[in-house]
């Protein structure tokens, strides 16, 4: 039997269909049938070149929701569920050693040294070859975490919980709204739309929202958001001005970056209340530097600016069980399904921004 998987053999040229041999799971792998791929914000920087983390040639794909096909070995999943053949999954993107300063005396697998991403950071070259999403099977190894899903929901509508959702989750993690805040979010894309619902689930009062692309921009009123900002419709004063007026001259208590963009950066410091945070989600992928005044915006204000990189299991595990409890929403995130031999159309509206978000069924 053979898989069809779609390659990323040279940057910035389309993705081949290529056929590998399918073969039963050995050394504790996992074989699963994907249902649903993601298309990722990452898949379009990758596809261009711009990654270092990617290695040709490769099979893109980090958001994926499958079937257990076949199983090598015992598989639980996080809950101590043994897992079965048929059975609907998701998995932590990200697979990390549990051995090493991060991963054991700070807590921190998304920062291990030997972290490496399905459809990022491996290439398609050695058995089981199948280590991404944009593909019909994925094997997965022994030490990936693993979340049945036992909930009746339509995969592509929880997939984006793997990365967008759960990058997002990490951000809610390390600092949170608290109940009455008033929450900016710099982007209307999937982690914007993730953050309005966290945000809410969090108690804020007001949520903003500051975007380019009007049909995102409604999207975030019906996910939540109090307030939406078009870039193309208002001046960087007024929003400074409403915004302002909104928190009685003070600013916002928590601005979260997912834009990516230095001027993004630049404008969301300046909007935030002394003593207030400032998360930065955005940078995928080196985008310019942003210059601050380290003395005004920083030090004086008291602020807190945090980076947030990737995510780690219990992010995923909030992600999945934000969009199972809210399944009728996040169907309305996903504009955009195409099929696997489409992968190439798809990262190019992707990148594009025609799309909210595009989902892969094989
Ligand atoms: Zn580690
Ligand atoms: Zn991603």
């Amino acid at each position: 039997m053979k898989a069809r998987a779609m390659v990323l053999e040279e940057f910035n040229k389309p993705l081949v269909m290529r056929e590998f041999e399918l073969k039963l799971p050995k050394d504790g792998e996992l074989l699963v049938k994907i249902e649903a791929a993601g298309v990722c914000g990452s898949d379009a920087h990758i596809f261009k070149g711009n990654d270092p983390r990617a290695k040709l040639p490769m099979i893109l794909g980090h958001e994926g929701v499958g079937r257990v096909e076949a199983i090598s070995g015992n598989w639980e999943d996080i809950y101590g569920y043994e897992l079965k053949e048929g059975d609907l999954i998701i998995w932590d993107r990200g697979v990390t050693c549990g051995k090493c300063y991060y991963c054991t005396v700070k807590k921190e697998p998304y920062l291990c040294q030997d972290r490496w991403t399905y459809g990022i950071s491996v290439g398609c070259n050695q058995p089981p070859y199948l280590r991404g999403c944009y593909s019909e099977y994925i094997y997965l190894v022994q030490n990936t975490k693993v979340l049945k899903i036992e909930s009746n929901i339509e995969p592509e509508v929880l997939v984006s919980a793997s990365c967008s959702g759960a990058t997002c989750a990490h951000a809610f993690d390390t600092i949170s709204p608290d109940i009455g805040d008033t929450v900016l979010i710099q982007g209307p894309g999937p982690i914007g739309l993730y953050a309005i619902l966290f945000a809410k689930k969090y108690g804020a009062q007001n949520i903003i929202v500051i975007g380019g692309t009007k049909e995102r921009l409604n999207m975030c009123k019906e996910f939540g958001a109090t307030i939406v900002l078009d870039r193309n419709l208002t001046t960087l004063e007024q929003r400074k001005e409403i915004i302002m007026d909104i928190t009685k001259g003070k600013g916002v208590d928590l601005a979260i970056e997912a834009v990516g963009h230095p001027s993004a950066v630049s404008e969301g410091i300046k909007l935030v209340r002394n003593g207030g945070n400032y998360l930065s989600l955005g940078f995928g992928d080196p985008n310019g530097t942003v210059t601050i005044d380290c003395y005004y915006d920083i030090t004086r204000k008291n602020l807190r600016y945090q980076g947030i990189w990737v995510s780690d299991t219990k992010h995923l595990y909030m992600a999945a069980n934000l969009v199972l409890n809210n399944k009728e929403l996040f169907k309305k995130m996903i504009t955009n399904k195409y099929k696997l031999s489409e992968a190439t159309q798809a990262l190019m509206d992707m990148a594009n921004r025609s799309t909210v978000k595009s989902v892969l069924i094989p």
